[in-house]
């Protein structure tokens, strides 16, 4: 989609802090962080939201699940198989929820202390 944001930081339009890629994958830091460590992960095609994306490409869910998972142990927020110190994964659908783009991604957050649950 030519006119969506992250369609266009796909395509190399709009510059990227790329932190992981695929062929069918993209992991870039957000502009606006909301913790020490704040990755958008989203798939390279355009799905309006997970439950878009969830519908058209199950296994393309779980591969940006996977690399969420595989950012955050990157990033030092889990140590191998342990689940310490830990990261959340926010996916925000609909405005009442916060969603400002129109591309589905998922929020790797984590480096400070989360509170539960979120205002
Ligand atoms: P949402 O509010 O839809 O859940 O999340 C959208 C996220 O995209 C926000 O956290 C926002 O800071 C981030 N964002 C918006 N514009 C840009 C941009 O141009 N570059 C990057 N890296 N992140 C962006
Ligand atoms: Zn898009």
């Amino acid at each position: 989609m030519s006119d969506c944001l992250f369609c266009r930081m796909v395509a190399g339009e709009i510059p990227a802090d790329v932190v992981h890629e695929t062929d069918r994958v993209f992991a870039f830091r957000d502009i606006n962080p909301q913790a020490p460590t704040h990755v958008l992960v989203i798939p390279k095609e355009h799905h309006r939201n997970i439950g878009a994306l969830g519908a058209a490409d199950p296994g393309l869910l779980a591969e940006i699940v996977s690399a969420a998972h595989q950012v955050a142990t990157q990033e030092g927020l889990v140590d191998g198989d342990t689940t310490e110190p830990g990261y959340r994964l926010v996916t925000n659908t609909g405005p009442e929820a916060g969603q400002s783009v129109d591309h589905v991604h998922l929020h790797v957050l984590g480096g400070r202390r989360m509170a539960w649950p979120p205002g």
